[in-house]
């Protein structure tokens, strides 16, 4: 058994509130969320940072910015820069930026003003 949470929601063993999912790619919703929409989206297969991602395998990075791209679609946020809202895809890589689970996401956040710069 893994004890990487996210592979074990891969893998179906801890409830996940899926709101898309490919062959290659799950997104879900973030169990703390930080805006009216907050998904996660992730590669099934196990890389920790958008860096080995993007090393090992660019196709599937461009995968999961498809994903990302879907969920914004569904939750109403695409925007073609008219008045539509908008929303940021966030990765934090690393201790400094915050990363607390070491399995590669991309946070879609949405639905509220969101300032600038992050904290
Ligand atoms: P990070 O801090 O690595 O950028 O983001 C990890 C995210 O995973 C956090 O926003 C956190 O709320 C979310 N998270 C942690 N544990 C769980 C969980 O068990 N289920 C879900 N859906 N999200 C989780």
């Amino acid at each position: 058994m893994t004890d990487c949470l996210f592979c074990r929601m891969v893998a179906g063993e801890i409830p996940t509130d899926v709101v898309h999912e490919t062959e290659r790619v799950l997104a879900f919703r973030d169990i703390n969320p930080q805006a009216p929409t907050h998904v996660l989206v992730i590669p099934k297969e196990h890389h920790a940072t958008v860096g080995a991602l993007v090393t090992a395998d660019p196709e599937l990075l461009g995968d999961v910015v498809a994903g990302a791209h879907v969920v914004a679609t569904q939750e109403g946020l695409v925007t073609d820069g008219g008045a539509e809202p908008g929303y940021r895809l966030v990765t934090n890589t690393g201790p400094q930026a915050g990363q607390s689970v070491h399995h590669v996401h991309l946070h879609v956040l949405g639905g509220r003003g969101l300032g600038w710069p992050p904290g």
